[in-house]
């Protein structure tokens, strides 16, 4: 049978799931993408993309519709929150654009999201669809299906779960593993311009790290406003996903930070707040003709700010599979080969970061002595198998 007349159902209309979608119609398959929410969307906050996102965004298609909604900054800044003073920096204007033959940026999530979304709908061969909750799947003698809460049945050849961090998806292909909840909150706004203190609007992506508590701020949205994160450890069990949460308690938990960087956390009229929360990895994402994608297959903390990057690659690495090999199960394997060791690796290493930012006492002394000494080339070596990849690569 001609790809062209084979078809995937995909769960979840989030970065992983647009993107696999574009992957799979560009590759030759009709998709139809299956959104439990009334609209497909993006929540309002900031998102940094290193250039191993571009990369992947230029294999579907959509590199110069992201670069041009993008923020170029001049450098990613680590300062101490507690002496004021800089650790280290990586520059990331022309010399790393060329070393990496794409920029590092930020972007609104909705613009980013809106990209995808934009190509998805100008396709001929994806078609999305809204309020449709998948709660389960089957591998079938034809191909896999799934069933929605409503109770309708989406059959096709395959079925992508990109289902997010707790996706339904991912829940029966693995019996039910556990959600490990880090105990870390994360607080976001975004602010007017005008709101952010003048002697702050750095054309950086700047992170402050404190004694269990970092916050990270950029310009967004031709700098018409910053995004801000601020986040902290703590013991409460039962924040949820983004709900309200209160300036007494991010400023509660910021206290020995110097009032240069605290006073920005005074300016929020209204925060969103989440707890955080990784999956340890697992050795297969694959059931028959049903695969993982997304936070579905390795959910992260956003310490390494890869998480929608990963899902990008994850996207041209199966669309990739699939033009390779015509069965669709060998091409999941395939994909997961090659994917597991590299996604793994950024969400280990995220939850290693979230030590390092959050470092106290003489591990605070380490962190500051190990990256102050590093010059950027020395950064550029250590991140080069990161941003030089597409998802093409291991
Ligand atoms: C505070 C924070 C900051 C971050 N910063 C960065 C960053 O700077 N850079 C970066 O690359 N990443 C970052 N990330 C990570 C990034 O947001 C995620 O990795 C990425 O959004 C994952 O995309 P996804 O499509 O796999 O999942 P999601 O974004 O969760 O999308 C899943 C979609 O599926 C839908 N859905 C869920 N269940 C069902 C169902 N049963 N049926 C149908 N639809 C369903 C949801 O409504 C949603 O639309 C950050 C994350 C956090 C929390």
């Amino acid at each position: 049978m001609s790809k062209a007349k084979r078809s995937v159902v995909v769960a979840g209309g989030g970065i992983g799931g647009l993107s696999a979608a574009l992957s799979l119609a560009k590759t030759g398959f009709r998709v139809t993408v299956l959104e439990q929410a009334a609209q497909f969307g993006e929540i309002g906050a900031g998102i940094q993309i290193g250039p191993n996102a571009f990369h992947a965004m230029d294999w579907l298609g959509v590199g110069d519709a992201g670069r041009a909604k993008a923020v170029y900054i001049d450098k990613l800044i680590m300062m101490d929150g507690m002496s004021g003073e800089e650790i280290a920096h990586v520059p990331v204007d022309q010399p790393f654009r060329d070393r990496f033959k794409n920029p590092y940026a930020v972007i609104h999530r909705a613009d980013l999201h809106g990209v995808l979304h934009d190509a998805c709908v100008a396709h001929p061969d994806v078609t999305l669809v809204n309020d449709e909750r998948v709660v389960a799947y089957e591998n079938t003698a034809t191909g896999a299906k799934v069933v929605t809460e409503a109770g309708h049945v989406f059959e096709g050849d395959a079925v992508i779960g990109a289902d997010g961090v707790r996706s339904k998806i991912r829940e029966q292909l693995t019996g039910g593993d556990a959600l490990k909840l880090s105990g870390h909150v994360a607080y976001r706004a975004v602010l007017p311009i005008e709101d952010m203190p003048e002697d702050l609007r750095w054309n950086a992506a700047t992170l402050w790290a404190g004694p269990k508590c970092h916050m990270v701020h950029y310009p967004l949205q031709g700098w018409k406003t910053f995004n801000l994160v601020a986040t902290f450890v703590t013991d409460i069990a039962n924040v949820g996903t983004n709900e309200p949460g209160t300036s007494e308690e991010v400023l509660s938990r910021f206290g020995d930070i110097v009032p240069r960087a605290r006073k920005l956390l005074e300016v929020p009229k209204t925060w969103r707040r989440w707890v955080l929360g990784d999956r340890d990895p697992i050795e297969n994402w694959t059931d028959g003709n049903v695969v993982l994608v997304g936070d579905a297959a390795h959910p992260t903390h956003q310490y390494f700010a890869q998480g929608a990057c990963m899902a990008l690659e994850d996207a041209v690495c199966l669309g990739d599979a699939l033009a390779r090999h015509e069965d669709f199960n060998t091409a999941f394997l395939a994909y997961q080969t090659l994917r597991i060791p590299r996604a793994y690796r950024v969400i280990l290493s995220s939850r290693e970061l979230g030590r390092v930012y959050h470092a106290q006492g003489v591990e605070r002394l380490v962190r500051n002595k190990w990256l102050g000494d590093k010059t950027p080339d020395g950064f550029y070596d250590s991140l080069a198998w990161l941003y030089g990849g597409n998802g093409l690569s291991g």
